[in-house]
């Protein structure tokens, strides 16, 4: 063996012995179906790549599950938000209401079709917007509230609904990594005006590549989707062009591939939820160390993501890293005070409990496939922080 084969043979058996936060094996169990549906899809005589067949039947697949009018497939989960934002008429001069605390596409689709994210600041321990800070921000420009699922938690929707309503502003429900969540026995993606899930890798049905859904109830804001997101063609009269639209379509491989995968999609979300409420259950007592689990419950969850609010929170990263335990930041920083979003935010604005999320949150691997005895490991590493 060369000093170069084992030195790397001992820097695999280090990774093997880490838990990563991002697994390296998270379509093993599919790689012949991955392989299958390449080869179905390049060898079908209808040799459609994009918006074929299968995206028609994913998409109705999800229609049904969710009980909505209609879905419609799309490149990503951002452009799904800027497909809504689009259809719904939002552009310059408009303001948008979006949480100070997630992920960057909440800003920049809404700077994207010329609008104006207004921030408000998130719930201290849900971490999702915070319905009263929203409507402190209504003024006669406000046109839309954009409230995002994050982490495991969905966005307070009923009292979001009812402030939309009283104020007569769209709802768009960013609902990217929700897909799954039941709040109230409504699925999350059809409590807003639309609603959107992504299918990038990490989301909660997470496929090899980039793809999303809208989801509405909503028969004209469908068309003009369905229209926007194929250079605003109407689907019967090729190179007519009624709407600036973009690219933004489905890939015919992703959506084979998601089909067949579908079926244990709800076997992955409950042992998910079986994971975060182990976790849960134990680190509930931490919270004199400065370590606080996310809410307990099922009510409007999904557990694409565990996350953590740690006082030191940079120490238990570390402390996690020396006992094997791979975790990550989502997100560091709150957007307000991103470079790219800080000139469409009030310069003395303040954001507190997004600011202090930012400092505080840490995820854990939370992968269906984690054995008992990794989750107990990633649990018993925790519980070693001395706070
Ligand atoms: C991931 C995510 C998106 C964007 O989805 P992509 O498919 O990555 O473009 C939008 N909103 C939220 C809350 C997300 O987490």
């Amino acid at each position: 063996m060369t000093a170069t084969t084992t030195a790397s043979a001992a820097a695999a058996e280090t990774a093997a012995a880490t838990i990563p936060f991002f697994p390296p094996d998270l379509f093993e169990d599919d790689r012949d179906l991955l392989l299958d549906t390449v080869r179905d899809v390049a060898t079908d005589p209808a040799q459609r790549f994009i918006l074929g067949e299968r995206t028609a039947r994913f998409e109705e697949l999800l229609r049904t599950e969710l009980g909505a009018g209609h879905v419609i497939a799309c490149g990503s989960g951002t452009t799904a938000l800027t497909l809504i934002l689009r259809a719904a008429g939002l552009g310059p001069g408009d303001q948008v209401i979006v949480p100070a605390y997630g992920c960057a596409p909440l800003a920049n689709t809404v700077l994207g079709v010329g609008a104006t994210p207004v921030f408000a600041d998130v719930d201290p321990h849900t971490l999702v917007i915070d319905p009263d800070a929203a409507e402190a921000l209504i003024t006669p420009r406000t046109k839309a509230l954009l409230p995002a699922h994050m982490f495991s938690v969905m966005a307070d929707m009923p009292r979001l609904r009812t402030l939309a309503t009283r104020h007569g502003l769209r709802l768009i429900e960013d609902s990217a990594v929700a897909q799954g969540a039941v709040l109230d026995g409504r699925p999350a993606g059809t409590w807003g005006d639309a609603g959107l899930f992504s299918f990038v890798q990490v989301k909660s049905f997470g496929g090899p590549g980039e793809g999303g859904v809208v989801i509405t109830d909503d028969p004209e804001l469908a068309r003009t989707v369905r229209m926007l997101r194929n250079h605003g063609q109407d689907g019967v009269h090729r190179f007519r062009h009624h709407l600036i639209g973009l690219n933004s379509r489905f890939d015919e491989v992703l959506a084979g591939f998601q089909l067949r995968r579908h079926p244990g999609l709800a076997g992955r979300l409950a042992r998910r939820a079986e994971i975060a409420a182990h976790y849960t259950a134990h680190f509930t007592p931490l919270a004199d160390r400065g370590v606080l689990p996310p809410p307990p419950g099922t009510n409007g969850r999904c557990y694409y993501v565990y996350t953590l609010l740690a006082e030191r929170r940079d120490d238990l990263k570390r402390h996690l890293a020396v006992h094997g335990v791979d975790s990550h930041v989502y997100y560091p920083q709150a957007l307000p005070q991103q470079p790219a979003f800080a000139p469409a935010a009030p310069a003395d604005g303040h954001w507190p409990h997004a600011e202090r999320a930012a400092r505080q949150s840490l995820s854990l691997p939370i992968y269906p496939h984690l054995t008992d005895a990794q989750v107990d490991r990633i649990t018993e590493a925790v519980l070693a922080f001395p706070g």
